[in-house]
């Protein structure tokens, strides 16, 4: 890793950002890299104690203001900060914020899709993989995290990583739990697209899926028991 990384990395962590990784997206098509051949990913990881409250509430409603809807929009701000921050140092850099894909006109509503998703980058990380409930999980948080990425020429020191294969195995949970049937059961790999897991339309972000997760389960525990 280089200075330049270990600035980024720091400057991101004192933004409260739980993890960081530099990743590889030369091989992408121009229209999803806007020609610019690394990415940052960022996560911050969704209050344990949320996690249970939602989990202990068989009607919870989320909410624009709620913990998750609040750590989503923490990771967007400091993905958007980096992106000023790289760019008053001269690089090109794009924020994937929310708001920045909204500017630039790269998400389509009707599809509910933007050119290049947060999670095909956390996936090319290595660090994990979609889920049958179609949220990126690691070992480390489950699906309790949200992601944000800014992509930059930048002269980043990047490692390639292995890509890792789905650890769902025959659990159906989320699948089981979706109020909606949303899920359907489908195991991810690299050639599994979005919709065979998801009918992202009939979704109504409860957010079940994410909370009775045993890997979201596990990292819940771990810190609630921990305290
Ligand atoms: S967030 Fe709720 S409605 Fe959407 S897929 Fe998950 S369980 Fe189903
Ligand atoms: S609930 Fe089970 S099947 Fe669904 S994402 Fe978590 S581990 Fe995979």
């Amino acid at each position: 890793m280089n200075g330049l990384n270990k600035g980024i990395e720091q400057q991101l962590r004192n933004e409260n950002a739980d993890f960081v990784h530099f990743v590889d997206i030369s091989m992408m098509d121009i229209r999803q890299n806007r020609g610019l051949p690394y990415a940052i990913l960022m996560g911050i990881a969704i209050n344990p104690y949320f996690i249970k409250a939602v989990h202990d509430s068989p009607n919870y409603v989320h909410t624009l203001s709620d913990e998750y809807a609040q750590t989503e929009k923490r990771v967007g701000l400091i993905a958007d900060k980096l992106a000023e921050w790289l760019v008053c140092k001269g690089y090109k850099a794009l924020s994937q914020s929310d708001n920045a894909l909204i500017t630039e006109n790269t998400f389509d509503f009707a599809t509910k899709t933007s050119v290049l998703p947060h999670k095909t980058i956390a996936v090319l990380s290595g660090t994990g993989y979609i889920g049958k409930n179609n949220l990126f999980i690691t070992a480390e948080y489950g699906a309790a995290q949200c992601i944000g990425t800014v992509l930059t020429n930048a002269p980043l020191s990047i490692l390639k990583h292995k890509i890792k294969s789905s650890q769902c195995g025959n659990c159906n949970i989320c699948r089981n739990v979706c109020p909606q049937k949303a899920l359907n059961g489908v195991g991810w790999d690299i050639n599994v697209s979005r919709d065979e897991i998801v009918n992202v339309y009939d979704c109504i972000t409860c957010l079940k899926c994410l909370v009775y997760c045993p890997k979201t389960q596990a990292y819940m525990k771990r810190h609630i028991t921990m305290k």
